[in-house]
């Protein structure tokens, strides 16, 4: 009786404890699900004609297959299906930015009940699959970048193409692309979409994206099909389904075409040491700047892309290059939901009016021209920068580019081809921006770059601390500081020398205990890590053909750094 008893209340105290602990997991979810600031996805869709708005709707159409299919890629139809029975709203909300049951912005841990670690190969693999069996298949195909591996009836492996795997969704695709081919009014969008819709039944996506490279002048762009291979965690050979629907930014676009044909003179101003600006920089640059009006699939799991440079097969870079897409209104939600806040908390009061969005987007932008000036062989005969700095070489590489894109952005305002922002807003805005970077550490290269920039400013008097503890800008110092850490950056770009840039990063590239004060705060300050898209044809002011409301919560991702 008694023994009896104490099982009872034993079984009885772990129901309890069960309980509080999944309204423990219930709150921590709730929590993380408010860490995604919404969003709306817009453009001015007025300038569009109205075949250009009707091609929209049947773009995002194709988005919406992208997306089912990097569901299917990424945890499977059926789990998806699986997780829509799920009644607790945050997870379930949770699971839909995700794209499945493991958090993209923490190490993939699982957050819904039942599920463990995820599969390395995510679904395009067999679960129960090992090395050693993928090393014994017989079948060149296995490491394609477009088949997915099933074990079949008798349980072998087959080897299975996406254009065969995805037959019945990619049908709707073409279907779809037959009506946006006869509405394209620009040649190059029309020849584009024509080949692309080839390349789906045949997974060869070479001339597609060789087509694309020469599409020049289409003021909508659509960047779709089996793109990026992170979401294969086991080999990185598969490509996941993604699309991007993009409205290209035309001002923004000409002003950076007009200003990178700059570059050789800005080269020749550099305020560095003469022997250090010999080379004459490229003018060829394929940068544009758009919108994006819808997100799916692959670019919208987890943290958001917020600029494209594709395509990444290299044959095509060798025949054409890349073109870089730099993703205003998606870098826009992120400076209103979290370089805004943080900025708030850290900068001066007096200088908060100097933090904007215009002043931001320029020194992201000029970053990529910036990328062309300085120096790429070094004067020291160690060949190339790349080779002579190896591992050290992405962080000054990244380095450059930051004070570099400022110095532009500076001289641009000076030559007053920039007229909508001062130089203090490009100063105040560049050391807020900073802040916003390192919130996640300084471990990569982006991160390395920006505390070495930090820290030289800092010892250079470009700003101090006010009465609050407040960053406070002082506007002659900051050009000074700029000028001399401009100067040593190209120098030891152009020395090669391995050791002494070695030295340098490992000394000053990192987050000293008061910045790591600061970051403190700003991680208390609940301020959001990322966003969450409300898009679709409702928002863009189109019709919507009884389809279901679009209000899946969708989170962005940034190629190399958590914004
Ligand atoms: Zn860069």
């Amino acid at each position: 009786m008694k023994k009896l008893s104490i099982t009872v209340m034993a079984i009885a105290m772990v129901a309890t404890i069960g309980g509080n602990e999944a309204k423990a997991q219930n709150q921590e979810i709730q929590k993380k699900v408010q860490q995604y600031a919404p969003f709306t996805l817009k453009t001015d869709m007025e300038k569009l004609t109205p075949q250009e708005r009707e091609l929209v709707g049947i773009f995002i159409d194709i988005a919406k297959v992208m997306d089912d299919l990097f569901w299917e890629q990424s945890f499977g139809t059926e789990n998806r299906k699986k997780l829509r029975e799920i009644k607790d709203p945050a997870i379930k909300n949770y699971a839909e930015i995700h794209y499945g049951a493991w958090d993209r912005l923490d190490a993939e841990k699982p957050f819904v009940p039942g599920y463990g670690a995820k599969p390395a190969g995510a679904n395009f693999y067999p679960t129960d699959m090992t090395k050693a069996e993928f090393d014994k298949l017989d079948d060149p195909m296995k490491t394609s970048q477009y088949t997915i591996l099933r074990r079949n009836a008798k349980g072998k492996i087959d080897v299975i193409p996406y254009h065969k795997a995805y037959e019945k969704q990619l049908a709707r695709v073409d279907e779809l692309l037959d009506k946006a081919i006869n509405l394209a009014e620009d040649e190059g969008l029309r020849k584009y979409l024509e080949v692309r819709r080839e390349a789906l039944k045949t997974d060869d996506y070479y001339e597609s994206d060789m087509v694309w490279m020469d599409m020049k002048k289409s003021r909508l762009d659509f960047v779709f099909g089996p793109i990026e291979n992170y979401e294969d965690g086991l080999f990185g050979y598969k490509t996941a389904y993604e699309a991007f629907v993009l409205v290209k930014d035309e001002k923004w676009s000409e002003d950076l075409a007009r200003f990178t044909q700059m570059l050789p003179e800005l080269q020749k101003n550099l305020p560095c040491d003469p022997k250090y600006k010999k080379e004459v920089p490229g003018t060829d640059s394929d940068l544009n700047v758009y919108d994006v009006i819808y997100y799916a699939g692959d670019c919208n799991a987890g943290s958001k892309t917020i600029a494209i440079n594709l395509p990444n097969d290299e044959r095509v870079h060798l025949a054409k290059g890349t073109r870089r897409l730099q993703l205003k209104n998606a870098m826009e939600a992120k400076f209103n939901t979290i370089m805004l806040p943080i900025a708030n908390l850290m900068i001066s009061k007096d200088q908060l009016k100097n933090i904007k969005f215009d002043a931001f987007f320029s020194n992201v932008c000029y970053h990529e021209v910036a990328h062309g000036l300085g120096i790429k062989n070094t004067i020291s005969g160690k060949g190339n920068v790349r080779q002579a700095l190896q591992n050290q070489y992405s962080a000054w590489e990244e380095a450059k580019a930051d004070i570099c894109g400022l110095y532009i952005v500076q001289s641009l305002i000076e030559k007053k081809e920039i007229t909508n922002i001062t130089i203090e807003d490009a100063y105040v805005t560049f050391i807020a921006g900073i802040l916003r970077s390192v919130r996640f550490g300084a471990t990569e290269a982006h991160g390395i770059a920006n505390m070495m920039c930090f820290n030289y400013m800092q010892d250079h008097g470009a700003f101090k601390r006010d009465k609050d503890g407040r960053y406070v800008i002082d506007v002659k110092k900051m050009r000074t500081a700029l000028e001399g850490w401009a100067a040593l950056v190209i120098k030891t770009e152009g020395d090669g020398d391995y050791e002494v840039a070695r030295k340098y990063a490992a000394k000053n590239g990192v987050v000293r205990p008061d910045l790591a004060k600061d970051l403190k705060a700003i991680e208390k300050a609940n301020i959001p890590i990322d966003i969450v898209y409300e898009q679709g044809k409702k928002v863009l002011g189109l019709k919507e053909k009884k389809e279901k409301k679009v209000t899946e919560p969708q989170a962005v991702k940034d190629n190399s750094v958590r914004f």
